[in-house]
């Protein structure tokens, strides 16, 4: 059993020397489990490749935002990348530098911009040129100058999911590689922006080092033209994407291969390499630990109910993937297959049809590989609270969030 795609849950059923039956007892469940040294591994991998120059890391926020894990990254030295106004005040929150955060997405609202220019934060990653000028507005309004880059679609295809493939020219993200040059050079005109850098983000769950490499060959062109216009870029942003290993498709480049291939096509060019990775450093390094609730076979299925639902991890009904899943408590017989199933009503709460797994009430599933896109998407649709999150680090655990109460739920309505 290959632990990277398991969470690190080992043949006892602990993870980094913890039991996985003690944290259910102790905080039960359905409950994410995160291990720090599976995300600091993962942040090294990005500089392990043996050359001198090193790229530089954005953590992307959306991936997993829990303050806790944001302050370890920022211990660690990461950047940030934030998508909103909230992902910025937790940054902030965390214990973050402003000047380490780079602000993406396509609709930044003025109050969100203003925030953000308040704080001085790294960069602004523009999407278009409405933004680019609204931006400039802002700025000269508040009587300060933004750093900008643009973010731009390369129009490659990441070869990924449709709904997360965001680098082809008919998706809404980034300005088009042939538009760039013109509005790079209306950025430079304008006094209160300042360009540092040329960005683009091309998907996610990318199992290829080829598209980021065709990324960087459709950007280099521009940045090269930039350079000998005398644009004063300091950094190529080359987006996040990586894929993280799954037991269905075990082989993803690693993150030093990555890092390696796209710093050595930079060449010596006078600029960071910044890489904006959320899923390969908090993927494989989370998983949702789950009871089962019954058991039952009708028309000739098998169906493993958990107490663990769509509403906890919605990868599986939005994007049709498969989680790795392990029966923690008993080790698989051989004998047939099993629906794993959640309890809300929908049939789209399906963890998995076929899934070889046996399992009787009680038993203790873990659904691994969920660090990343788990909790930061849950919901509490169906009236269901969101679950605790719970630390490893140095073989203690540790409650990183409370389970959210039935009055949390509530909380916010009129009656
Ligand atoms: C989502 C996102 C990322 C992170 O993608 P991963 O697949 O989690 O690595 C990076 N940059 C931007 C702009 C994003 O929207």
């Amino acid at each position: 059993m290959r632990a990277e795609f398991f969470s690190g849950v080992d043949e006892h059923g602990c993870v980094d020397g913890v039991s996985l039956a003690s944290l259910a007892d102790a905080f039960g469940t359905p409950l994410y489990v995160y291990r720090a040294a599976a995300m600091r591994a993962a942040l090294h991998a990005y500089h392990a490749h043996g050359l001198e120059r090193q790229v530089a890391l954005y953590y992307a926020v959306k991936a997993n935002s829990n303050l806790v894990l944001l302050r370890l990254f920022a211990e660690a030295g990461t950047g940030f990348d934030i998508v909103s106004g909230g992902e910025l005040e937790r940054v902030l929150r965390a214990g973050g530098a402003p000047s380490s955060v780079v602000f993406s997405g396509v609709a930044k609202s003025d109050a969100e911009i203003a925030c953000a220019l308040a704080v001085d934060i790294g960069c602004f990653n523009v999407e278009s040129p409405a933004e680019l000028r609204r931006l400039a507005e802002l700025a000269a309004s508040a009587g300060v100058v933004a750093p900008v880059a643009l973010r731009v679609n390369p129009d490659v295809d990441a070869g990924t999911h449709p709904y997360i493939s965001t680098g082809l020219r008919g998706n809404k993200f980034g300005v088009a590689i042939a538009d760039a040059p013109a509005l790079y050079r209306e950025a430079l005109q304008l006094p209160s922006l300042k360009v540092v850098g040329v960005g683009c983000h091309i998907g996610s769950q990318i199992r290829a080092i080829a598209p980021f490499l065709a990324a960087m060959d459709s950007l280099l062109p521009l940045v090269d033209a930039l350079l000998a216009e005398g644009a004063p870029l300091e950094h190529l942003d080359m987006g996040g994407g990586l894929g993280i290993a799954t037991e269905d498709a075990p082989e993803v480049p690693s993150a030093a291969d990555l890092s390696r291939a796209l710093l050595s096509r930079l060449g010596d060019r006078p600029l960071r390499l910044c890489l904006q990775p959320g899923r390969s450093l908090v993927g494989n390094a989370g998983l949702l630990l789950s009871r089962v609730v019954f058991t039952k076979a009708q028309s000739e299925r098998r169906f493993l109910m958990l107490d663990a639902a769509m509403n906890d991890y919605i990868r599986p009904a939005l994007y049709q993937v498969r989680p790795t899943m392990l029966n923690v408590s008993r080790p698989y017989d051989g004998a047939g297959r099993m629906d794993v199933v959640g309890p809300v009503c929908e049939t789209g709460d399906t963890f998995a049809r076929d899934f070889p797994m046996s399992g009787e009430r009680g038993d203790l599933v873990a659904i691994c590989g969920t660090g990343a896109y788990g909790f930061s998407m849950a919901s509490s649709y169906n009236s269901r609270p969101r679950p605790a999150e719970v630390l490893i680090e140095d073989g203690k655990a540790r409650l990183i969030r409370h389970r959210e109460s039935l009055e949390d739920l509530w909380a916010q309505e009129v009656l």
